[in-house]
């Protein structure tokens, strides 16, 4: 069974690689049947608005469960939620995709509480012994990223209310860049500080995968829907068809472009003489009004972006 997590834990980093990499599943209109959710996984995030957990997974709708909050934090309300997502929806793996830059560690309480009104403060300072201590029991502030996926595992991992066979797991997404790391990854370096002094690293080496990543999915680019999208371009209106559009011309341009007409003129011009001849008459009849066609045309290029990503010689990785 915990192999089933380690499957799903893998579809969601190859998505986030397929998202990286502009591998962008098209919009369809979801079919959602089968099991709610299609996945036994619920994802517990932050309401951070950089962090859009289908897209950075490329999840279509009905694939899992999202619970968010401040934080990503394990709270009564979200022991409610997960409760029911286990015992009504048969969710068996809880993921914690914390991020960084998050609000919750940039927060200055002192500043924050000035911006409080009576009520509020009255709600979270009852005891006033320790003011601050009370405001960030509240406010769940934290110092680091890390830690806190760390922390809110072991909340989860030690929550008795839960059954013993779910089992839950850390991710951690960098907004910046969109990518998503796996607890192996993070872990490692126990705090954000030193993760973010090897993150160059760290991205060069999701960058080596490309590679061999393109090699895995070829069959899937050839073979798939990504072709179709590169024929021929369609040359058509908003109804569908071929239009076009007349252009009418003044009379001095009509002139110049009408060389018959010219050419009539100048051969009567000793009818000027004449003292009965029209001159006006003789010009209205003798240059006529041509009506240019220009064909407007709608031409749809497909919404095709090709990137072209950096490519590090693994050469160079080897000899670091
Ligand atoms: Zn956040």
């Amino acid at each position: 069974m915990t192999n089933e997590f380690e499957e799903i834990e893998d579809l969601l980093i190859e998505g986030n690689k397929k998202y990286q990499w502009k591998i962008v599943q098209e919009e369809e209109t979801p079919k959602i049947d089968g099991p709610i959710p299609k996945y036994p996984v619920l994802i517990l995030t932050c309401m951070d608005s950089r962090i859009d957990v289908h897209r950075i997974f490329q999840l279509k709708p009905g694939d899992v469960f999202v619970l968010r909050n401040a934080g990503n934090l394990y709270t009564e309300d979200v022991l409610r939620s997960v409760l029911i997502a286990i015992h009504e929806y048969n969710i068996k793996y809880i993921l914690i995709l914390g991020h960084v830059d998050c609000c919750l560690k940039k927060i200055r309480l002192g500043e924050l509480k000035d911006k409080l009104n009576d009520s509020a403060i009255k709600k979270i300072v009852r005891y006033r012994t320790n003011f601050y201590l009370e405001l960030q029991k509240f406010f769940k502030t934290f110092n680091d990223e890390i830690q806190n996926i760390e922390n809110q595992l072991q909340k989860f991992r030690y929550a008795k209310e839960l059954p013993t066979y779910i089992k839950i797991k850390g991710m951690l997404y960098a907004p910046y860049s969109g990518w998503v790391f796996e607890e192996k990854v993070f872990r490692k370096y126990s705090v954000y500080e030193n993760f973010a002094k090897d993150y160059r690293k760290i991205l060069k080496a999701k960058q080596f995968e490309l590679i061999d990543y393109l090699e895995k999915i070829e069959d899937e680019i050839i073979s798939g829907d990504v072709l179709k999208k590169l024929e021929e371009p369609e040359i058509i209106d908003e109804h569908g068809e071929v239009p076009q559009i007349e252009v009418e011309m003044n009379d001095q341009e009509s002139f110049n472009f009408n060389v018959d007409a010219l050419e009539e003129r100048n051969s009567k011009t000793s009818s000027f003489d004449d003292p009965n001849f029209d001159f006006e008459q003789f010009q209205n009849k003798s240059i006529p009004m041509p009506k240019l066609q220009i064909p407007k045309i709608y031409i749809h290029i497909p919404k095709i972006k090709v990137y072209v990503p950096v490519l590090y010689k693994k050469q160079s990785l080897k000899s670091e």
